[in-house]
């Protein structure tokens, strides 16, 4: 029987797992009892509309057998097996996401104690097996397949026998060497300590025969009480899975440990949320607010939702009705009698008591978040930094009809200091002469800052908010105004502050100024305007219209074929000397005036982070003045 190789991927995760150092090793079995929990999930699910499958809830079980004298470990559950396909594609391959990135972070570091943090899945059987053989038979099908590999060799595949469906995965058990004791696997009490440590809330039992030396039945009552050792079959976990638990039984170690384990999360939770419910709908919710954005958020991989349980039985893995999408970094579960168990995904999208559900969760979320930004400012900042840009795309979706209940969350760097601000705060801090909020979008708060039409509204002691993230704008202008005051952004022609009144006697030849300069540019502009928000700096370039020139950046990026592109309008400061001396040089040289209207909008263009026409024509420009 040829072998077949590993895909080269898994191939790399297993020759790190054979040859790991990682003192965790243990944790090989919290793995294969998870995916044998996952298997019986799905044939439990199947069962409930399928009588040919003849089990009922209380015969699904996972089954231990440890033997010591042939080193052989067995883990055994009765759930949906695999077919060859499966077998060749499940366990050739990396499965999951979590041993994909796992394999990444150890390609990086040499810290193997990142272990831990992720799901590794089937191949962390190696760390303790020399040999791995997993008997299997799917349900439905006639032919029981088994796998044999021992380690990165390759596997084979053959015809095995096994009438029941689901899977038998035996771990020949390496040697002892020196400073690895590995017969402790094979050890009744190890194993039970493991069980209760990382898999006591599996919610099928977990069988094992153990042997305790008992006092004899007829000795009892004597002076004398004999011994003999018995050997009973034992559940070894309490299945209660850990939302069913009050509260004040579990410990934060427990909520933690079951976030990591059941979301292949490796964060610290910024918050854990519990909730039970009786009413219309009774349920119970365990949810998690993530401290760090997983690693494949912003990727198709990740799937938003909550896992939707009916009296205990998994019906639904990924619930994206629970959660709304402005949300959707919540981890956590859903419990409640009142679901039907073979609901399926389209009678859900209308289901009414979920939408109940739904709304009450989300309430709870937003409070929660509510309370951390009060009374613990610090985590949620972090938390902001991570995830608001997901509140603000809530802001902007669904035409803003989410934008009342997610405005206080939001939090934007400004002009006031180095820290994040809320809007209440900015408003707080207005001055009562103060119209509006005043916005600036740039790349950096640092360049945003030094915009010089961002100078009148600084210079007046009114406050700035730094849009550097490109839903910034979006955000703002969809909420139009926060507590009756208007977003304005600096490059508005209005800014809603006094300045003094230009000087009549001079509009004529200002008029004919910027004819000359708008003449000199043709359609690369717009307009060519009179500054009233420009102090010290000879010009600058704002955008007309709904798209900003950060708009124009974004999009041009994301989507290069759009064409996107903000209407330029080129902001002239009449009182600036080089100004100056251009209307001078109109009429006796306009050669040279012309030369700088050409350095003026090369410089706007610079100063607002855009990209000049002809860069080596510009130089040559400004070397022939100099
Ligand atoms: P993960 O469980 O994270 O997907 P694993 O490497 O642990 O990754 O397992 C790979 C896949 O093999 C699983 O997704 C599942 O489809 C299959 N598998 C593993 N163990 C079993 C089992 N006991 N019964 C049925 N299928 C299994």
């Amino acid at each position: 029987m040829a072998k077949k190789q590993f895909k080269s991927e898994s191939k790399r995760l297993l020759d790190l797992m054979i040859n790991s150092i990682y003192t965790h090793k243990e944790i090989f079995l919290r793995e294969l009892i998870s995916n044998a929990s996952d298997a019986i999930d799905k044939l439990c699910f199947i069962s409930l509309t399928d009588d040919k499958v003849g089990l009922s809830r209380e015969d699904f079980k996972i089954q231990i057998t440890a033997d010591k004298d042939n080193r052989v470990l067995t883990v055994e559950d009765n759930g949906i097996g695999m077919d060859k396909d499966d077998l060749d594609k499940n366990l050739g391959t990396i499965a999951s996401s979590g041993s994909y990135r796992f394999k990444q972070e150890m390609e990086k570091t040499d810290d193997v104690d990142i272990i831990g943090q992720f799901g590794v899945g089937f191949y962390s059987a190696f760390m303790v097996a020399e040999k791995v053989e997993v008997y299997t038979k799917k349900y439905g099908c006639d032919t029981a397949y088994v796998w044999t590999s021992e380690g990165a060799d390759g596997y084979t595949i053959k015809e095995c026998d096994k009438s029941a469906p689901g899977t038998v995965i035996k771990l020949y058990i390496k040697p002892d060497a020196e400073n690895e004791n590995y017969s402790e696997f094979l050890e009744q009490y190890r194993i039970s300590e493991l069980i209760k440590k990382y898999s006591d809330y599996i919610r099928y039992p977990i069988m094992m025969d153990m042997t305790r030396s008992k006092v004899k039945e007829d000795t009892k009552d004597s002076d004398k009480p004999e011994y003999e050792t018995v050997t009973e079959t034992e559940t070894l976990n309490s299945m209660v899975p850990i939302w069913q638990r009050p509260k004040k039984d579990v410990t934060d170690e427990e909520y933690e440990k079951f976030y990591h384990d059941k979301f292949m999360a490796f964060d610290k939770p910024a918050r854990i949320i519990t909730t039970s419910v009786e009413g219309v709908v009774t349920y119970k919710a365990l949810l998690y607010i993530p401290s760090k954005t997983p690693f494949d958020y912003y990727t198709k991989e990740y799937k938003k939702g909550l896992q939707l349980y009916s009296s205990g039985v998994l019906i639904m893995e990924n619930c994206e009705e629970l959660l709304p999408e402005h949300f959707r970094f919540v981890k956590g579960v859903v419990d409640s009698q009142d679901f039907s168990l073979n609901i399926s995904r389209e009678v859900l999208q209308h289901d009414h008591q979920l939408k109940t559900v739904a709304s009450t969760l989300e309430k709870k979320i937003k409070n929660e978040l509510a309370s951390m930004l009060k009374k613990d400012r610090e985590t949620y900042e972090s938390f902001f930094t991570e995830f608001g840009r997901q509140l603000k795309y809530g802001i902007v979706s669904d035409y803003g009809m989410h934008k009342d209940n997610l405005k206080d969350l939001l939090m934007f760097y400004s002009s006031a200091g180095e820290k994040l601000t809320t809007l209440s705060e900015y408003v707080d801090r207005m001055r009562e002469d103060q119209k509006y909020i005043y916005f600036a979008a740039g790349e950096s708060a640092q360049s945003i800052s030094k915009l010089p039409q961002a100078e009148m509204v600084l210079s007046n002691g009114y406050e700035i908010l730094y849009c550097t993230q490109e839903i910034d704008e979006f955000t703002l202008q969809t909420l139009q105004n926060y507590s009756d005051k208007e977003f304005k952004s600096v490059d508005s022609d209005d800014l809603g502050i006094e300045t003094e009144a230009q000087n009549d006697e001079n509009t004529e030849s200002v008029d004919s100024a910027l004819k000359f300069v708008r003449d000199a540019l043709g359609d690369r502009v717009s307009e060519v305007i009179a500054s009233k928000k420009l102090v010290s700096h000879p010009v600058c370039m704002t955008a007309k219209g709904s798209i900003s020139f950060e708009m124009e950046k974004y999009f041009n990026a994301v989507q290069p074929e759009s064409g996107m592109k903000a209407e330029r309008c080129l902001e002239l400061n009449m009182n600036h000397p080089a100004v100056q001396k251009m209307s001078e040089l109109i009429g006796t040289d306009d050669e040279k005036a012309k030369k700088y209207a050409e350095i003026f909008y090369n410089q706007a263009l610079l100063i607002a982070g855009l990209p000049i026409d002809d860069p080596s024509g510009y130089a040559d420009i400004v070397s022939s003045i100099m």
